[in-house]
């Protein structure tokens, strides 16, 4: 396949034979310690890991393995011991903190099991808050917003504030929040874990449906083996180290090639 042409030498991304970085998120020899003062936690030991564009990828394993420290490490949210982290080709290490700060702020949508909602605001003061801090005109911001809450079949509830919600609408509220700056990636960690489970199945579809109908590329962690079967491919985690991966079935054919390439790849 065209797109895995030149393998990385782990300073440079991986490209394909067009030049172009040949993954959405690429991940070399990442190693990540917590130092507690009595403790060293290796919460990620060795971790190689590589995810197509448009890919929808659930990062599964027992508590403690190091699924929350993978997320915040690829996203940039929390910094790496050492190893190389290349998102659409970039490595995030080398910007200034400002370009990374933009970079995460237009290109990635984060969803959490925890609403992080602020009460005071309605749905659509919440969804249009990043737009408005990274300096969108107000009344761009609402409209996108609006647009955001009508994507996830919240418009009508735009003037309401958390409290008057569901669990499965404050969700939802979120994720048009993450979709509102028009991502490539979005992250989320355990987005299900706070919902009954016919909530769960209509926000994980909800998910399945941007992944696929705005090839959103989506990295999920969650416990939930149902999430796990509803993505491309379900990555196992256990001590810090990723220990096997499945790609299933359903995966669309283009993309279950690009992802055997990759298996292939993450074996040799
Ligand atoms: P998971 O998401 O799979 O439950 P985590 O990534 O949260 O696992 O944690 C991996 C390991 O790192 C665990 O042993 C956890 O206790 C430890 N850990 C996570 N965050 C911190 C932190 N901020 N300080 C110290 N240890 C941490």
């Amino acid at each position: 396949m065209a797109l895995f042409g030149k393998k990385s030498n782990g300073v440079e991304p991986s490209t394909s034979q067009d030049g172009a970085p040949a993954y959405m998120i690429e991940a070399r020899d990442v190693v990540k310690t917590y130092d507690t003062g009595t403790n060293r936690i290796q919460a990620l030991r060795s971790v190689d890991f590589a995810v197509a564009r448009g890919e929808m990828v659930a990062v599964m394993g027992p508590s403690g393995c190091g699924k929350t420290t993978l997320l915040n490490c690829l996203s940039g949210l929390d910094d790496v011991d050492s190893g190389r982290i290349f998102l659409e080709g970039q490595d995030l290490a080398t910007l200034s903190d400002r370009k990374r700060t933009d970079y995460r702020a237009r290109r990635m949508g984060f969803i959490f099991q925890v609403y992080n909602l602020l009460p005071v605001l309605n749905s659509v003061e919440n969804v249009e808050l990043p737009l408005l801090v990274s300096g969108v005109r107000p009344k761009v911001a609402r409209e996108k917003s609006l647009e955001a809450l009508d994507t996830v079949g919240l418009r009508e509830w735009a003037t309401h504030r958390p409290a008057e919600l569901s669990g499965g609408q404050r969700q939802r509220v979120t994720i048009a929040r993450s979709l509102v700056n028009d991502p490539a990636i979005i992250w989320a960690d355990e987005p299900t874990g706070a919902l009954d489970s016919k909530t769960a199945e209509d926000i994980l579809a909800l998910m399945r449906d941007l992944n696929q109908q705005k090839a959103l590329t989506f990295v999920l962690v969650t416990h939930d083996q149902g999430v796990g079967a509803l993505c491309d491919r379900i990555v196992r985690m256990r001590d810090g180290e990723i220990v096997g991966q499945d790609v299933n079935s359903h995966a669309p054919a283009q993309r279950s090639a690009v992802i055997g390439d990759m298996v292939g790849a993450a074996r040799s």
